[in-house]
């Protein structure tokens, strides 16, 4: 049985088999071609398939491999800024779709019977700073205001939610949930082979070339796909493929571990409802229950890959403050992937000619807003009249960018410093 790609992850554990993505071995013609089978590449295809348009996907290594089938599965509505700022930058229908998008991810797994461990419970945004309470009640009142099912909680609340002592308060959003991210991809992936759509793993385009009216995109195996229309997204896992795109993000690593199965006793403490958490400082950790009965918990980790478990330290550490009676229980599985940073901590839409259409950069809220991104940007190929949630953008690479492991490394030190020194 092959599953998850050899990545160590408690997902790659808990799935089923691959679905069966074959390389490609001819040169084929489509309506669209999408690069990258994650998330947003996946939904993409859907829709497409669906409406009857014919779609190949093409995917280095196959459904799911990069952050999509990797991350924390915590399904989460919402950008970096808030509804007011929203309303003011872009206007109350981006708000409307930001506040929507975890919808989608619901919508897509009842109406394709996507088998991923999916539940509707909710999200808790906590704190551990008394100084983040007045911010993150304004978000919650916001949200409210627009008839989301939102509510503050007090550290009481907080405990009975968690089990840790470590936190003053927080927020829970009842639009929020949780999956199984790898199996919604091999789900995603099954409904688009059902749908008509063409999948390939193993199969990296290293080149894209406009002849007439179709791109070429030439795979490392010298065969081809042709197609009137690109879909690129291949988010942090992004190549050289298009002039200065990778350059627009920073792929930070983002490390996570997975207990060993937690005791009865644990289970009525830790997280009793599996409700889904995140803390709110700049560098904070995010956790849940993991498929195996264990607790899961990720945070920053190192710039590079992790190199062994010596390269968990930070992860395993806040594991046992904020949880201290599973310190010294085994880790069952230990994992990272790349989340796509950008500099104004929003997602990037890109359209560099009117056939190439791109979507990066989701500070970490992939799994909602990818789903939403992906299904959205199939539906302006569809019909060019309907709207984006965001304009486009050039394609402005950050200064400096081969550097970045060096300055991020310096940015997240600076963060967590002003973390630290907050009360
Ligand atoms: C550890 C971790 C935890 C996270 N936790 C959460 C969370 O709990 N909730 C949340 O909302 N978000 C979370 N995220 C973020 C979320 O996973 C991502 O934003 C989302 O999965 C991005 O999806 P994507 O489809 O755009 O990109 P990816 O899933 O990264 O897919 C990109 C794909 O492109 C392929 N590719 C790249 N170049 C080429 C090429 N030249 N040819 C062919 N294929 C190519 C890669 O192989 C890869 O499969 C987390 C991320 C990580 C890493």
């Amino acid at each position: 049985m092959s599953n998850g790609y050899g990545v160590p992850s408690v997902w790659a554990a808990t799935a089923p088999e691959e679905p069966v993505t074959p390389p490609l071995t001819e040169t084929v013609t489509a309506d669209v071609a999408v690069i990258g089978a994650g998330i947003t590449g996946l939904t993409a295809a859907l829709r497409l398939a669906c409406a009857g348009t014919s779609v190949v996907v093409v995917d280095r290594q196959g459904p799911g491999y990069g952050a999509s089938g990797r991350n924390g599965g915590q399904v989460i509505p919402g950008l970096k800024y808030d509804p007011p700022m929203l309303d003011k930058l872009y206007g109350p229908e981006t708000t409307a779709f930001v506040g929507a998008t975890a919808d989608v991810v619901f919508d897509l797994v009842a109406r394709h019977g996507l088998e991923c461990e999916a539940a509707r419970d909710g999200w808790i945004q906590a704190t551990v700073k008394q100084a983040h309470l007045p911010t993150l009640q304004a978000r919650m009142q916001a949200w409210q205001q627009r008839g989301a099912p939102v509510e503050m909680l007090d550290a009481a609340g907080m405990k009975a939610k968690i089990g840790s002592e470590g936190f003053v308060g927080g927020w829970l959003d009842g639009r929020a949930g949780r999956l199984h991210p790898l199996k919604y991809c091999y789900g995603l992936a099954r409904a688009v082979l059902q749908a008509g759509g063409r999948i390939h793993g193993q199969t990296s385009v290293v080149s894209m070339e406009r002849h007439g009216a179709l791109w070429h995109l030439k795979m490392a195996s010298g065969t081809e796909v042709r197609a009137a229309q690109v879909v690129v997204a291949t988010n942090g896992y992004t190549d050289s493929l298009w002039p200065q795109l990778k350059a627009t993000v920073i792929p930070a690593t983002s490390f996570q571990v997975a207990t060993a199965p937690l005791s009865d006793k644990q289970r009525q403490r830790i997280l009793p409802q599996q409700v889904v958490v995140s803390d709110s400082r700049r560098i904070g950790n995010y956790f849940r229950i993991a498929p195996n009965g264990g607790l899961m918990l990720g945070g920053r980790g190192s710039f590079r890959e992790p190199q062994g478990m010596g390269d968990y330290r930070r992860i395993l550490a806040a594991l046992e403050h904020f949880f201290p009676d599973v310190t010294g229980m085994p880790i069952a599985h230990a994992w990272s992937g790349r989340v796509a940073m950008t500099y104004d901590h929003l997602p990037h839409l890109h359209r560099p000619v009117p056939t190439v259409t791109m979507a990066l950069g989701y500070n970490g809220r992939g799994v909602a807003l990818g789903s939403a991104f992906g299904t959205a940007i199939a539906d302006t190929l569809l019909d060019p009249t309907m709207p984006l949630p965001l304009p486009f953008t050039a394609i402005n690479p950050l200064y400096l960018h081969d550097l970045h492991p060096v300055y991020a490394s310096m940015a997240i030190w600076y963060y967590r410093m002003r973390d630290y020194l907050e009360r």
